[in-house]
């Protein structure tokens, strides 16, 4: 049983290379359920943050908060309590569970109290189904598919967590940075020398820029993530790749800022994360920067 098991995960790109239909349909319904699980994060992770701060900061305060009441918070897991309405509390059953399908079967409502349920949870299963599979595609049957999908999942999730909260979770940023140096110990995307500067460079560099935007202005106008998230593309492309990331992240700013304050009447007090713009822009370079930079530098010249 092992034994055929281990022939398999040796063997599988020989199946899916023959049959590219199999592939893509395996990667299609398993990025389908995993984009179900990146709700799940989207709305659990800050809510498990938020607890651990609220707890750990009452711990340290000790003495001066003996006189404030507690607040009523319930300790969640990823996986405890089950999806409920948050409107009825009806208990999600797991044939409501299905992405996207369960949604337009329930016809986007609790199938309890018939409360809407936002389209954003299909649309987050949906997208996430259409980027693993552009990775798919583009790495076709290899290694670096599966380590790119994982990844552009956790990228999702920042994406989404950043737009809702302002924040990019460490659980998130920091495995990546790690990931992505070890991923380079053997050059599976650059040599490890260039991981390494680029790494700390992406760090660095948005940690000055950080500090002169403030001396000059006295606003922040990034957060801490930001850095870390930078910092992990550096450990991915190399720091080559960096500067036309940072181009593309602006080009990719103007885009989602013009298009939310025409659509949405987005509160500009609010203010944009930048989180998002970091990780669409690396997504792009990752699978077509060195194209995108050689047209960009024969263009210039
Ligand atoms: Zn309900």
């Amino acid at each position: 049983m092992i034994d055929n098991l281990i022939s398999f995960f040796q063997n599988f790109h020989v199946f899916f290379n023959q049959s590219p239909i199999l592939f893509y349909t395996t990667v299609g319904l398993i990025s389908l359920v995993i984009g179900s699980f990146l709700n799940v994060v989207i709305y659990r992770l800050p809510k498990i943050m938020e607890y651990t701060w609220y707890h750990e900061c009452r711990e340290f305060l000790a003495d001066e908060v003996t006189d404030i009441k507690p607040k009523e918070m319930t300790a969640i897991t990823l996986s405890k309590p089950d999806s409920t309405c948050p409107n009825c509390n009806h208990k999600i059953r797991y044939y409501e569970n299905i992405p996207v399908i369960s949604w337009l079967f329930l016809k986007g409502k609790c199938s309890n109290c018939t409360t809407k349920i936002s389209a954003r949870y299909p649309l987050v299963e949906l997208s996430t189904m259409l980027l693993s599979l552009v990775v798919a595609h583009h790495f076709g049957p290899t290694a670096e598919t599966f380590w790119v999908l994982l990844l552009t999942w956790s990228l999702i999730s920042l994406t989404m967590i950043d737009f809702d909260h302002m924040l990019l979770p460490d659980q998130i940023t920091l495995p990546l940075l790690w990931l992505g140096l070890l991923l380079n110990i053997n050059g599976t995307f650059v040599p490890l020398t260039d991981a390494v500067i680029g790494a700390a460079v992406g760090y660095m560099s948005l940690f000055s820029v950080f500090w002169l935007f403030k001396l000059l202005t006295g606003k922040e106008g990034m957060g801490f993530g930001d850095f870390k998230l930078f910092a992990v593309f550096g450990a991915w492309l190399g720091w080559q790749l960096l500067p036309l990331l940072i181009l593309m992240a602006s080009v990719v700013g103007a885009i989602i800022g013009i298009s939310l304050l025409l659509f949405k009447n987005h509160n500009k007090e609010q203010g944009i994360p930048f989180g998002p713009y970091l990780a669409i822009a690396g997504w792009i370079t990752l699978l077509w920067g060195n194209g995108i930079w050689t047209w960009y530098l024969q263009t210039i010249s």
